[in-house]
């Protein structure tokens, strides 16, 4: 498989969830280079250590200091190519601002993200990184008359 720049970002409450899937993933993700938040990656480049898996792991500053911002430079330069993030949707965080930017930075310039393990274990797996007639199709902003819709239709409901 192609080698692939990953970024992993978990907040506090889904970092169990990441490192878990990490050391699940370890001898693929061993293939690839890793790029993550200053705790995330501590945790995972540690849990690899502890198994002898050789990792390359970056860090960047910790998520609430800057380390998503950092990432979505990345993934504006073209420097990312997957993104996994777990979000801990059900508190939340001092970083929002940066959280958004993130994500919609990953829309944005059309990279892959995932934001739980299911989608993550898919990403991951997908065939077509190695397949070079696949080129992916950019997102399209394209205009569209909702009142043209709606008189063509009578309403537009179906
Ligand atoms: P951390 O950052 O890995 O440094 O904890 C993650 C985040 O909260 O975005």
């Amino acid at each position: 498989m192609k080698k692939l720049t990953i970024a992993l970002v978990a907040h506090d409450k889904r970092k169990v969830d990441m490192v878990e899937w990490a050391v699940h993933n370890d001898e693929l993700l061993s293939k690839h280079q890793l790029v993550c938040t200053g705790t995330t990656g501590t945790l995972i480049r540690q849990a690899f250590e502890n198994k002898g898996i050789p990792a390359e792991v970056t860090c960047m500053h910790s998520g609430p200091m800057g380390g998503d911002a950092e990432i979505a430079a990345m993934v504006v330069r073209k420097e990312i190519d997957l993104a996994i993030f777990l979000i801990d949707d059900l508190n939340p965080q001092p970083h929002e601002a940066d959280i958004q930017m993130l994500l919609r930075q990953c829309r944005v310039h059309n990279i892959p993200i995932a934001c739980n393990r299911y989608s993550a274990d898919l990403m991951i797996t997908s065939t077509l990184w190695d397949n070079d007639d696949y080129v992916p199709s950019d997102p399209k902003y394209v205009a569209f008359d909702r009142e043209e819709f709606e008189k063509a239709t009578q309403g537009g409901s179906c």
